[in-house]
């Protein structure tokens, strides 16, 4: 049997890449401080197939709660929600550096592949769209974002320095905006704000003018991309986005959440966060031709899913 270490696997994307794993016949050691994750996102697993160790992945590991011998670590634990990173600004910063080079430094224990979950914030506020892997990024270095961005993109210097240095079969990973069940309704981003508010028959929220552009991937697409980069061979030091290249307005998808729901849309402006991205958009030629992939649900197909996740009729 196959062993995987995922740090932050009682996360949301973390847990559906754990149940992939196991469905794909590995023993996974899932190594989480819950501070936004829950064991009950791994409710459905046994304790031989799915090992869950509390702890601080930025703490130094203990390597005695670790199997003999680990083939792939997957570093996933981060806040992700805007509202969480700016909560645990300096825990965010902390688990992208820190927590990144005990990740790396196991795996290079184990001479285990090694995958670490970025993200399209490496592009800060992009000026060039669709963004491609070639392309450096906008980003504030000290704004109130900079915690997650900054942090993130140390991680990435890092883990292209042990394929550099010490020949690490690493793969960096850009994840755009993800969403699906087992978000937490009380995260702060737009997906459970939304399905939340319309469930409620509330106004849905709507920061700034709307105008911005995000592009929205289903988990279990964002989960497939994940195995694949994980399984596939000579992508040592590649990048590579990870995203739906379907881009849209926030008021359109507000439109989108509220024609799923039923109800028409009403709007509740908000002041934009400051340093919030105009716009995101994944160029996923690397995905396409390095892993096969790309995306197969549709936005209403996957809001369908969590609108029945948040209604509370599929708990998993
Ligand atoms: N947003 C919004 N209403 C909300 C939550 C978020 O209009 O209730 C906007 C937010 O300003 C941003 C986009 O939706 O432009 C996506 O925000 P989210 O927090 O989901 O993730 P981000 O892509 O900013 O990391």
């Amino acid at each position: 049997m196959k062993h995987a270490v995922v740090t932050g696997g009682a996360g949301f994307i973390g847990s559906h890449l754990v149940d992939r794993l196991v469905s794909e016949g590995f023993a996974v050691w899932v190594l989480d401080n819950l501070a936004t994750g829950s064991w009950d996102n791994l409710a459905q697993h046994p304790d031989q197939t799915v090992h869950r160790i509390f702890a601080d992945v930025s703490e130094p590991w203990n390597m005695d709660a670790l199997p003999g011998s680990i083939d792939v670590v997957f570093h996933l634990a981060s806040p992700a929600s805007p509202v969480h990173y700016r909560r645990l600004a300096v825990e965010t910063l902390m688990v992208n550096s820190q927590g990144t080079k005990h990740a790396l430094d196991a795996a290079r224990r184990y001479q285990a592949r090694f995958l670490l979950a970025s993200t399209s914030e490496s592009y800060g506020d992009p000026t060039v769209s669709p963004q491609p892997e070639s392309y450096w990024g906008h980003v504030n270095p000290v704004g109130p974002r900079s915690c997650y961005d900054e942090s993130k993109r140390f991680g990435e210097a890092l883990t292209a320095e042990y394929v550099r240095s010490y020949g690490l079969d690493a793969r960096i990973l850009r994840f755009f905006n993800c969403y699906g069940p087992r978000m937490q309704s009380e995260d702060g981003r737009v997906v459970p704000n939304f399905v939340r508010q319309a469930l409620a028959g509330q106004p849905l929220t709507v920061y700034g003018d709307g105008h911005q552009t995000r592009s929205f991937c289903y988990v279990s697409d964002e989960v497939d991309a994940i195995w694949r980069a994980a399984v596939t061979d000579n992508l040592a030091g590649e990048i590579i986005n990870i995203g739906n290249p379907e881009e849209r307005t926030i008021l359109n998808f507000a439109e989108a959440v509220a024609a799923i729901a039923g109800i028409p849309l009403t709007v509740e402006p908000r002041p934009l966060p400051p340093d919030d991205p105009t716009n995101r958009c994944p160029d996923i030629t690397k995905a396409r031709t390095l892993l096969g992939w790309e995306p197969q649900v549709g936005l209403e197909e996957g809001l369908k899913a969590t609108f029945a996740y948040f209604r509370g009729q599929s708990p998993n």
